[in-house]
């Protein structure tokens, strides 16, 4: 079965069309049995930002662990530059160009920020030295805003700097193609704002970028293009207006906040002791909101 017509192809000079830089091609994983990314088929073209996002549990943190190498998939395929990768390691990938953060992030405790940083230069293996990691260590340090802090331990941090020291550890190892996990999570509005200045910069200096995100401005703001997950599934791939607007996407959403709702008006009532629990009021429209 050919996809081929639904993939971006960007097209050089000649016209000519290139090859996708990522691509999964009927990617599933199930854990015990129950699917966590389902069938999900997509490409990516070098240079773009594409905006994953999808309600909680939808898949896409196990999305950004297929594509790392963190996971493999049950079945499906997953191609770097029209090369199957999903049999290497985290390792290999992050050598051919593919880096991630994690949503949880995992600094190494015992070291300092910048000691982090150089095993993430090194990790990438781009660098014939560790004196040659450290300078590129200093110099992406430099670029997130963490030079200060340098010799802070990864448990010292606050929350913005572990997101940013998570930036940190996945540039040093020079990527191509970065996958940012929820990078912007506990922000505040001027660090999303910064955040979001960080990511169009790195894209602008040729970096191609998969962005999960619940900061709605900020994910619409950085995507060329958004793909949504349900229920490991792929529901919508189109320019961020189109996605906003489409309605599988918003009931996807309203869904959520519904269920949410309800479980709230529940616990509330029941701390009350009403014995008659009656619908929650309509959730609000998700274009009203800045979190989804
Ligand atoms: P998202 O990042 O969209 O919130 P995840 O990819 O983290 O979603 O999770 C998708 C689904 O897979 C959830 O139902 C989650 O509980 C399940 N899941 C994720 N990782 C594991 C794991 N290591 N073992 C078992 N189930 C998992
Ligand atoms: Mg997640």
């Amino acid at each position: 079965m050919s996809h081929a017509s639904s993939y971006p192809m960007a097209s050089n000079a000649t016209g000519e069309s290139q090859v996708p830089i990522l691509e999964l091609e009927h990617v599933t994983k199930r854990f015990g049995g129950l699917p966590a990314v389902e069938g999900l088929s997509f490409a990516m073209r070098r240079g773009e930002v594409l905006g994953m996002i999808g309600p909680n549990g939808a898949g896409k943190s196990t999305a950004i662990s297929l594509i790392g190498g963190a996971l493999a998939p049950t079945e499906g395929v997953v191609r770097f530059q029209g090369r199957p990768i999903t049999r290497l390691s985290p390792h290999q990938r992050a050598q051919l160009g593919i880096a991630r953060t994690f949503q949880v992030t995992q600094p190494f405790t015992q070291l300092d920020i910048r000691d982090n940083v150089i095993v993430g230069a090194l990790f990438g293996g781009h660098v014939r030295s560790r004196k040659e990691a450290a300078q590129r260590a200093d110099a992406v340090l430099e670029r997130v805003g963490l030079a200060g802090k340098a010799h802070l331990k990864g448990d010292e941090l606050t929350v913005a700097d572990r997101k940013r020291l998570e930036m940190a550890r996945a540039l040093a190892t020079h990527p191509e193609v970065l996958l940012l996990d929820e990078v912007m999570a506990g922000l505040t509005p001027r660090e999303v704002g910064n955040a979001v200045e960080l990511i169009r910069e790195i894209n602008q200096s040729g970096v191609t970028v998969l962005i999960v995100e619940h900061v709605m401005q900020a994910i619409t703001g950085v995507s060329d293009r958004i793909l949504v997950l349900h229920h490991g599934r792929k529901i919508a791939e189109d320019a961020p207006d189109a996605v906003l607007s489409d309605p599988k996407v918003v009931e996807a959403y309203l869904g959520e906040r519904y269920a949410r709702q309800r479980a709230a008006e529940q616990s509330r009532r029941a701390l009350e002791g009403h014995e008659n629990a009656t619908q929650p009021s309509a959730p609000d429209d998700i274009a009203k909101d800045s979190q989804i």
